[in-house]
């Protein structure tokens, strides 16, 4: 199985979608939450899942916007995965938060663990760009600011989902409806061991599912039936 053969396959499927995980952020640079390192308050160290909990945000939060700045905003650029996956025109469900799915320029995309470059004003109920300072600062609502975190901390919410949190019911049913309804499944670079997701998919026949990534665990093992294909993703997908 190569590039080639894959473009073939989603162009003779009915329904094809593709579900991505870490795999393909961490080409861009993006640390996955095992190997993201956390942060240190008075002596008190809190490991990054910590850091990306309800509780965490709720009693630390500009920490938790200074650490998530440094963590998904900065020197994340797009890579050749993203950039494939843009041009096949399929429906993605997406594990990853960073949003590179989106400005790649798929279109039809479920962010099924929310978003990192997005914020969302508690004030006004709007969406903020949160690499676009002054964006932030167009949300002060009257009040005066000296930074953005302190915006940030005083009154907008991640768009993350963070542990503790329950997945988007919109999300979750729209990607049990693609998965179920798709003739095709290509996974690629998730280990599919986060559930729910996992379960949506794994859920599905085996037959119709396709999985890139580059070691084998033992997942795969249990579901023998499911086309495994071993590969480096920066060999594989060529640009
Ligand atoms: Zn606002």
């Amino acid at each position: 199985m190569n590039q080639k053969n894959l473009e073939e396959l989603i162009r003779s499927a009915q329904q094809p979608v593709i579900v991505t995980g870490a795999g393909v952020s961490t080409l861009s640079g993006v640390p996955d939450y095992t190997t993201m390192k956390g942060l240190t308050i008075k002596g008190r160290s809190f490991e990054a899942r910590e850091v990306l909990s309800r509780p965490f945000f709720q009693a630390y939060p500009k920490t938790f916007w200074q650490w998530h700045r440094k963590q998904f905003l900065q020197a994340i650029e797009l890579n050749k995965v993203h950039d494939w996956i843009a041009r096949q025109k399929v429906p993605v469900i997406t594990q990853n938060i960073d949003g590179l799915h989106r400005r790649a320029g798929s279109e039809e995309i479920v962010e099924f663990h929310g978003k990192a470059d997005v914020g969302l004003c508690q004030i006004c109920w709007q969406e903020i760009d949160l690499r676009d300072d002054k964006a932030i600062f167009s949300h002060t609502h009257g009040k005066t600011y000296d930074n953005t975190l302190d915006i940030l901390a005083d009154h907008v919410d991640t768009q993350i989902v963070l542990y503790g949190d329950a997945i988007d019911s919109r999300n979750f049913s729209l990607a049990q409806q693609w998965l179920s309804a798709s003739d095709l499944i290509i996974v690629i670079g998730s280990t599919l061991q986060v559930y729910p997701l996992a379960g949506l998919v794994l859920e599905q026949e085996s037959s119709k599912i396709i999985w890139i990534d580059k070691t084998k665990n033992e997942v795969a093992s249990l579901y023998p039936d499911i086309n495994f294909v071993q590969a480096d993703f920066r060999e594989f997908f060529e640009g």
